[in-house]
């Protein structure tokens, strides 16, 4: 993006506070607005002050700084507006469903039945596809973090399938007597 395009970035303005927005956080690194398109009440949007698009072009100390942030507004959402979670989005890429030029990490507040369509529908891949995907990405992720990871040896279809079959096939762990799942006690614990 040139100089001037970005002197144009929509975002880059409300982070800025040269468009005005309801900020609900700000630091030296981020502004945190309510989404004028909420997919929830209290969707925020954390917007970086410095303008990139994409994760991969950010810094480590921004990406991390953002977790931080997530976490703590996530905590925040909870609590003042008593949902029982929040769904951390980001879209990185068209492809992706991103239509700003500017990284946007959303923290969406979420309740049981709230409509809010992120559910994830499993592609059907087959063994040969995975294996080719994990070959490819493998030494990608090595060279990314500056390590050589060595692949694991392939388990054999077969075997694999059969596993997969039999973990299917345990039947769940007995529920508690009060009939309330991990999840649920997580999801108590949380709003507190
Ligand atoms: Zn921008």
């Amino acid at each position: 993006m040139s100089e001037e395009e970005q002197q144009q970035c929509v975002f880059c303005h409300i982070a800025s506070g040269k468009i005005p927005a309801k900020k609900v956080y700000e630091d030296d690194k981020v502004a945190a607005v309510l989404d004028i398109n909420p997919a929830t009440s209290g969707h925020v949007l954390v917007i970086p002050k410095e303008h990139v698009s994409v994760m991969p072009q950010m810094s480590e100390e921004l990406v991390a700084h953002l977790g931080m942030i997530s976490k703590q507004l996530s905590f925040a959402l909870i609590r003042a507006l008593k949902v029982e979670g929040t769904s951390v989005f980001v879209a990185n890429g068209v492809a992706a469903g991103q239509r700003a030029p500017h990284f946007l990490l959303h923290i969406i507040p979420r309740s049981a039945n709230d409509g809010v369509a992120l559910q994830l529908l499993p592609a059907k891949l087959d063994e040969k596809s995975v294996n080719e995907t994990i070959a490819k990405l493998v030494p990608a992720v090595g060279k990314q973090f500056g390590v050589d990871i060595k692949l694991p040896a392939v388990e054999k279809p077969k075997a694999k399938l059969e596993k997969a079959e039999k973990s299917k096939e345990k039947p769940e762990k007995p529920k508690p007597a009060d009939g309330k799942s991990e999840l649920d006690r997580i999801t108590e614990m949380l709003a507190k």
